[in-house]
């Protein structure tokens, strides 16, 4: 079974200095249309994707400057501002705001190919031999990264630029296919569990930590403060343990609320649901955090995706997996399997592969390692 999946590839930049003002200036008309239609969103929330994009040819009218750059981009600003809106709505995020010039300067550039007269034009082309890539609008810029690669191992879906600091680099959305152990013929998903992201899978699904989930566990601490300078027994110590129950319970709904949602859409789509056993990962969580609250919090959670995911693969007949609490999924490369022993501390969002030079979000690359370790055990 051949899987398709999505992986980044980061390369540093060294534009000349002709490059960097087109680089810049796509900054500038990127925050200016999303600066633009979130004015325009504030003004009418009810407005859709579909209604900003039908303003960008009048933008474009009135604002010739914009022309002057890749129309992609342009657009693709209007998907980010969308996706911040759909956040938002799902408690993963706060309400878009506007983009300030210097701050996170960043556009994405979507591939496309055609072909004319027997001649195939691509705008995004990458040479790992020569070290260049060529961007539309822009021409060849020196690139930097992935020694031991010679050409990129999938098809390019785009190209975000993005400026750091004085440092410029782009990276390569590829998509990659994934061969996957022949007897399988349901459709498998890895799911990895963590603090950051509840759930990342490994169709690139992110599940965040909703906010409210913090929202109660700081109410549950001040009350919990004022408990303990008040006498023991008396009637506002009562009182004060009465709300920290009612807080516990209003944290405890929400948060099966959470993960059923999660749950569903994940079962939804798929027949396997491999998951990891998370003795150790809650041992890790021990470790790196010494507040004794968020500790339990957050093991609650964990034990409450296990315990929806069981009962509903249950009832819903599909085949629920964990394995090994001693496989090292954080730790092991998804593509070349090599294992390094580095990863354990919990702030390291990305994981650094020493041998073949993958990089990849760390709770992603975790979640297609479980997804491989579950088949092989369901096959054997
Ligand atoms: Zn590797």
């Amino acid at each position: 079974m051949i899987m398709k999946i999505h992986r980044a590839y980061k390369f540093r930049l060294y534009p000349t200095k002709e490059q960097v003002v087109y680089i810049r200036k796509t900054f500038g008309c990127t925050r200016f249309v999303y600066n633009y239609c979130l004015d325009l969103k504030r003004k009418n929330k009810y407005l859709t994707k579909f209604d900003l994009m039908k303003e960008l040819p009048k933008l474009k009218k009135e604002y010739p400057f914009l022309r002057e750059v890749d129309s992609s981009s342009l657009q693709n600003t209007i998907t980010d501002l969308m996706v911040g809106f759909s956040k938002q709505e799902n408690n993963q995020g706060g309400y878009p705001k506007f983009k300030k010039k210097g701050e996170k300067e960043s556009f994405r550039t979507n591939f496309i190919t055609s072909s004319y007269k027997d001649r195939v034009y691509e705008n995004i082309k990458v040479d790992l031999v020569r070290k260049v890539i060529e961007l539309p609008k822009l021409k060849e810029i020196k690139i930097r990264g992935y020694r031991t690669l010679d050409k990129l191992p999938g098809r390019i879906l785009n190209a975000t630029v993005k400026e750091v600091g004085t440092k410029f680099y782009v990276s390569l959305c590829i998509e990659e296919e994934l061969e996957l152990p022949e007897k399988v013929t349901n459709k498998a998903v890895g799911i990895d569990i963590g603090v950051k992201n509840l759930v990342v899978t490994s169709n690139k699904e992110y599940y965040g930590n909703p906010r409210y989930l913090d929202k109660y566990e700081r109410k549950i601490k001040r009350l919990q403060q004022e408990l303990s300078r008040k006498v023991k027994g008396s009637k506002n110590y009562i009182k004060n343990k009465k709300k920290i129950e009612e807080v516990y319970r209003k944290l405890k709904n929400a948060r099966k609320k959470t993960v059923e949602k999660i749950v569903s859409n994940i079962t939804r789509n798929h027949d396997i649901i491999i998951a990891e056993n998370l003795q150790v990962k809650k041992m890790l969580v021990h470790n790196n955090n010494h507040k004794h609250l968020r500790k339990e919090i957050t093991n609650a959670t964990f034990s409450e995706i296990i315990r929806i995911l069981k009962y509903k693969c249950l009832w819903l007949n599909k085949i629920f997996i964990q394995i090994s609490p001693y496989y090292a999924s954080s730790q092991i490369c998804s593509r070349c399997e090599n294992k390094d022993t580095v990863m354990k501390d919990l702030r390291i969002r990305e994981y650094r592969c020493s041998k073949c030079g993958l990089e990849i979000d760390r709770d992603y690359n975790a979640s297609i390692n479980i997804l491989n370790e579950g088949l092989k055990c369901y096959n054997d």
